[in-house]
């Protein structure tokens, strides 16, 4: 009996027609696109990591200078005042906030960072609280013991050399403990408008994929930008790149269904065809 129960629910369930899931409006668009025959094909995995590894040697094709003013345009249009996902209330907090990110992320330092500038928001208040006490407060950052030793220095060197303030020379910056060129343009761009880009392995990843600039160091890439990027766009570009490549020409499976910059990019990998 239990069994011939057991065989007519099968036969039920086998026969009830499956519930579609619904498509994300994405995938909804991506699908009508394909439909009338204009998108595309997702590229296998392989011909990505190739074209991956060719644009970072630096032989994607080029963006046309029109091209690049466009997909900027686009960017702008889509954010028009970006900023930095990381949360800091001046410019010594986004220095010590910049140099936490270090090879973690944002949101990860965004939750050690506000018991830390709750105790510590100025160079003084930060060199009074010391590096023990630093280091346990972002003990869940990685390399929290070297980042704590490099803020309580940090702190110290800007009390005792610059007057208790965040310099605003790329120099001075530099030569302050755990910070390089990238922290330090991020730090001139973010906190003093300065027209500079931090390449970080996003811009590096869009910067090469897209065309706009290839290089095969940060510091190529960043020369390169700086180079074509239209005057007008510089100030913002840094964060446009660098939120383009977090969410969208995402490293290991680009959205090219949802890049407004689709049909401009010249990367051979993209995933639908233009
Ligand atoms: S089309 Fe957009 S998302 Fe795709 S590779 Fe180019 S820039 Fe990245």
């Amino acid at each position: 009996m239990v069994k011939t129960l057991a065989k007519s629910a099968a036969k039920k369930s086998a026969k009830k027609p499956l519930r579609k899931a619904a498509a994300k409006p994405s995938v909804r668009k991506a699908v009508t696109k394909a439909k009338k025959g204009k998108a595309a094909k997702v590229k296998p995995a392989r011909a990505r990591k190739k074209a991956d590894i060719a644009a970072a040697e630096g032989a994607s094709p080029a963006m046309t200078p029109a091209q690049i003013a466009e997909a900027f345009r686009r960017l702008a249009a889509a954010n028009p005042e970006p900023t930095t996902e990381l949360t800091y209330t001046n410019p010594f907090t986004l220095l010590v906030a910049v140099v936490l990110s270090a090879q973690a992320t944002d949101a990860g330092v965004n939750k050690a960072t506000p018991a830390l500038f709750a105790l510590a928001d100025t160079p003084a208040k930060m060199a009074a609280l010391g590096e023990d006490r630093i280091r346990e407060l972002i003990k869940t950052i990685g390399l929290f013991r070297t980042k704590a030793k490099n803020v309580a220095l940090l702190a110290h060197k800007l009390v005792t050399e610059h007057g208790g303030e965040v310099p605003k020379t790329r120099e001075a910056l530099e030569a302050l403990p755990g910070v390089g060129r990238k922290t330090a343009n991020v730090v001139l761009n973010t906190a003093f408008g300065e027209h500079t880009i931090a390449v970080d392995t996003h811009i590096f990843r869009v910067g090469n994929r897209t065309g706009m600039a290839s290089g095969k160091t940060p510091y190529d890439v960043e020369v390169k930008l700086e180079q074509v990027i239209p005057p007008e766009y510089l100030r913002h570009a840094h964060h446009w790149l660098i939120l383009h490549g977090r969410y969208t020409c995402i490293a290991r499976k680009p959205l090219c269904e949802r890049c407004v910059i689709a049909d401009l990019c010249r990367w051979p990998g993209k995933t639908t065809v233009n």
